[in-house]
């Protein structure tokens, strides 16, 4: 028996209620079960209870044992003082107050239907990813949108702290933290720390002064981000970079080896997105928006969206995947799905930030529009869903079941979700 068991059987009255007495042999009705606390001190607040002949309003704390009040110090802590009832599992010693009352006691062995703790412990020792695999068809097609969408809006305040974070740190410049959002997903799954940490040291007011000239704006990331140490036999355009580099770094007073190339993976990633692919990618998307701020919390709709990241690399990198390792074929532009998840992780953290932080819903509204439009990631959790028969028909769903399997499912808070909640709700 679990105590966070026994929270849900109480939040929602899930046992036989019938003539319920307390350990001295009172009866006890439950007007009011309380508010369900998730601070500190008692498990439930604002309880109402009988207990005998007389209604009590108060606090009620619960355990598996009841000899769990002296472990858990609760003797003697005066935010336990107003415990109205303490409901346990095993009534094993009586519970007293500092005068020494006894508190009132309710034991709940033998009042919980044995197909409810089944089906729970089915759900939490069950070993599968998505616990509830095997009851999942049965769950209310309304109940599986609701729990997705809140994961989604959880999903989104999230990213939209870290944003908040950056934009602190970045003494309130939105162009600086729009700049280095960009940057950090460009590097998508493999490459996102160096590409932020790229973004700190090179900043947008360096960018913005050499965005004119694609070759300055090459050098200057190439260069700061370690690609151009150590080239044996440069060829022209290498060596361009390395000379407009020097000059950059002079100018810039930016430090010597900023960011090693050891720094950079490219295991198991296809040449099309090696962080070198993606670097040319990213200069080509800045070279072309002078304020980035603009350009994407004004942007008005997903198609003006699509064409700001379509520019292709510039024609060194559309044949070379590395610096001196020409590429077999040429190197294509961006591709869709690429395209998406650098749109999901941009433009719709960004304005979702921005609405948060401006207090404008319009903001928010928009960022779920673009997901609802986008189409749903494919990988390996939302082909675990779709093996489910649940298959996301937007980035909207995909980026809500990203979140419910990582936040819920592999935590198994089942108690937590609405899906674990109606398959439990269905056992009374
Ligand atoms: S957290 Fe919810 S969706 Fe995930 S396994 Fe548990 S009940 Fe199912």
């Amino acid at each position: 028996m679990k105590e966070e068991f026994l929270h849900y059987v109480w939040k929602f009255q899930k046992f036989i209620k019938n003539e319920l007495k307390s350990g001295s042999g009172e009866t006890i009705v439950v007007i009011n079960q309380g508010v369900y606390n998730t601070n500190s001190g008692p498990d439930f607040l604002n309880s109402r209870i009988k207990i005998g002949e007389m209604e009590w309003v108060g606090n009620v704390e619960i355990h598996v044992r009841a000899s769990d009040w002296e472990k858990h110090r609760h003797s003697g802590d005066s935010a336990y003082e107003n415990v109205i009832l303490h409901v346990v599992y095993e009534n094993d010693t009586p519970v007293k107050r500092k005068d020494g009352a006894i508190i009132p006691s309710l034991s709940l062995k033998g009042l919980i239907e044995g197909q409810l703790i089944t089906s729970y412990e089915q759900l939490v020792l069950n070993d599968a990813i998505i616990p509830c695999e095997g009851e999942f068809e049965r769950v209310n097609e309304l109940t599986r949108f609701s729990m997705l969408e809140g994961s989604l809006i959880s999903r989104l305040y999230r990213k939209a702290k870290f944003v908040e974070e950056l934009w602190l740190k970045n003494n309130a410049d939105w162009e600086e933290t729009i700049f280095q959002v960009l940057c950090q997903a460009y590097g998508f799954k493999l490459n996102s720390e160096p590409f932020l940490k790229l973004a700190r040291m090179v900043t947008f007011k360096r960018v913005a002064k050499t965005r004119n000239q694609m070759l300055s704006l090459e050098a200057l990331l190439f260069g700061a981000a370690g690609w151009l140490e150590d080239i044996e036999s440069p060829d022209e355009y290498i060596s361009q970079l390395i000379h407009q580099y020097n000059f950059l770094q002079h100018k810039f007073q930016l430090p010597e080896n900023m960011i090693s190339k050891s720094e950079w993976k490219l295991l198991r990633l296809r040449p099309a997105n090696f962080p070198t692919i993606r670097l040319a990618q990213l200069a080509a998307f800045l070279a072309q928006n002078e304020s980035l701020f603009s350009r994407i919390i004004y942007c008005k709709d997903l198609e003006e969206l699509k064409k700001l990241f379509s520019t292709p690399q510039s024609d060194y990198w559309r044949k070379h995947y590395l610096i001196e390792k020409k590429a077999s074929k040429e190197i294509p532009a961006m591709g869709v799905s690429s395209k998406s998840i650098l749109m999901i992780n941009t433009i719709v953290s960004l304005l979702f930030a921005y609405g948060i932080q401006k207090d404008n819903e319009d903001y928010k509204q928009k960022a779920l529009l673009f997901l609802s439009q986008l189409k749903p990631e494919k990988n390996n959790i939302t082909k675990k869903w779709e093996g489910l028969n649940w298959k996301a028909k937007n980035a909207f769903e995909s980026q809500g079941q990203i979140e419910l399997l990582n936040n819920y499912c592999k935590a198994k808070k089942c108690l937590d979700c609405k899906i674990g909640n109606e398959i439990l709700s269905n056992c009374n």
